[in-house]
């Protein structure tokens, strides 16, 4: 995979571009445990230093001390459509047209469904093979409710568009694709299933933060994503939901719980739906999980979107160009996009022994994580990782690949969580 020259960088010279780094400050706005290069953002995010203190703070005072008057006085039950309208500045949405609520598997269950309802004369959801299986797991489960009435069709990513047709409701995909990091044109696929009078709906679980996302731009119909990625709002974090405007007023939540009800409090038989984005949440939502995300969504605002951009681009790049030239010979090959501009915000590299090779990377401190069957995902998250950590990672992946370290029956008895 030498493409590149090997690279006449020091590790001198990128402790100066950190030092130089606009977005240097925010990384101390992180808990990082020293002699941890830490890539795995793209599986969960690192702790905001304020994340504990405010869950404290609202467990303390406000579940403790307040009770039940929080819902009213510390606005618990504005806090989905709040801490909404402010992923809505990361992902090019407008107020009133994100919620966080629910995972991202339920929130996707719940806008297929929408999706499909919107299309009562098609019969076809179309997604690629290898999407996030997850993904696709839920839409076989909707499948599954909707007695053959909805088939699921899965064809290659540069096959979508052609595929797009009038069977088509809803065209199904992961932005940045959670393995090889590819990603895909958004306003052109959903342009192209527009024109056949077909729905977009895309997964962000890998894009907000990561990567530039005009939802509106690109006239996207309902888009879903994560919490605890590069939105670093802590394991198993709630997620969101985006519906565009226009669709509001006609679709329906299969869910539909009291708190998408208009009148929650008149507490009648009859379900009818909040006249917005509300109409999408279903049960009572997590107040811990929702304040420690918007510590994370809070933080990842503060940071120049040009610069966020920049930077991970320009972490990555380093990354590849380091390991094509300080790791070739060593049966590693780049299993995403070479370049920057069409990749997310990390990296993949396949090996025979990726699985051990990771975990002896983990040994030594650098942590990223293995995908099955053979590839090893290294993450660049612009607001805390460092260019001297793209260094000090290829040194040890050389290390380790040199001296055969993974080649220890340990690393090779794989764990519950990759
Ligand atoms: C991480 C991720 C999810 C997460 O789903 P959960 O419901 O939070 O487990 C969904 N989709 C994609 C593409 C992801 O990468």
């Amino acid at each position: 995979m030498i493409r590149h020259r090997p690279a006449s960088v020091t590790l001198a010279d990128l402790e100066a571009l950190d030092r130089d780094d606009p977005l240097r400050t925010l990384r101390d706005a992180f808990m990082l445990p020293d002699g941890v290069v830490y890539l795995d953002g793209v599986s969960l995010g690192a702790l905001p230093r304020e994340t504990p203190t405010r869950l404290h703070e609202v467990a303390a005072r406000q579940w403790g001390q307040d009770l039940i008057r929080s819902w009213t006085v510390h606005d618990w039950i504005g806090a989905p459509q709040r801490v909404g309208d402010k992923i809505a500045r990361l992902i090019g949405a407008g107020r009133g047209e994100v919620v966080v609520s629910d995972s991202t598997s339920v929130n996707l269950f719940k806008l297929l469904a929408a999706a499909c309802r919107l299309r009562p004369d098609r019969s076809l959801i179309l997604s690629e093979p290898g999407n996030f299986p997850n993904d696709l797991y839920v839409a076989q489960g909707f499948q599954g409710l909707s007695d053959g009435r909805i088939g699921l069709r899965l064809v290659s990513a540069d096959q979508i568009e052609a595929a797009i047709d009038e069977h088509v409701a809803v065209v199904l995909l992961t932005h940045v694709h959670y393995k090889s990091a590819a990603v895909h044109d958004m306003a052109r696929i959903t342009a192209r299933a527009h024109a056949q009078g077909a729905l977009a709906l895309w997964d962000l679980s890998h894009s907000a933060g990561a990567v530039p996302v005009n939802l509106n731009a690109a006239q996207a119909d309902f888009a879903v994503g994560c919490g605890y990625k590069y939105l670093n709002g802590g394991p198993g974090a709630p997620a969101y939901l985006f519906v565009a405007q226009r669709h509001q007023a006609t679709t329906a939540s299969p869910i539909t719980g009291w708190l998408g009800h208009a009148r929650p409090f008149d507490f009648i038989d009859d379900y009818t739906p909040a006249p917005g984005i509300g109409r999408f949440l279903a049960g009572s939502h997590p107040i811990l999980g929702i304040t420690a995300l918007e510590v994370g969504v809070d933080l990842m605002l503060r940071a120049d979107p040009q610069c966020r951009v920049d930077k991970s681009r320009a972490l990555s790049e380093l990354f590849v160009a380091l390991v094509e030239s300080r790791c070739a010979g060593q049966g590693l090959e780049l299993a995403s996009p070479r370049s920057p501009e069409a990749r997310g915000c990390h990296v993949a590299l396949r090996h025979a022994q990726a699985y051990a090779v990771m975990q002896a990377l983990i040994v030594r401190g650098v942590i990223g994580d293995f995908r099955a069957p053979d590839a090893m995902r290294f993450g660049f998250a612009p607001l805390y990782n460092r260019y001297a950590d793209s260094w000090h990672a290829v040194e040890t992946l050389r290390d380790v690949l040199h001296t055969a370290a993974w080649d220890r029956p340990e690393f090779k008895q794989r764990q519950a969580v990759t």
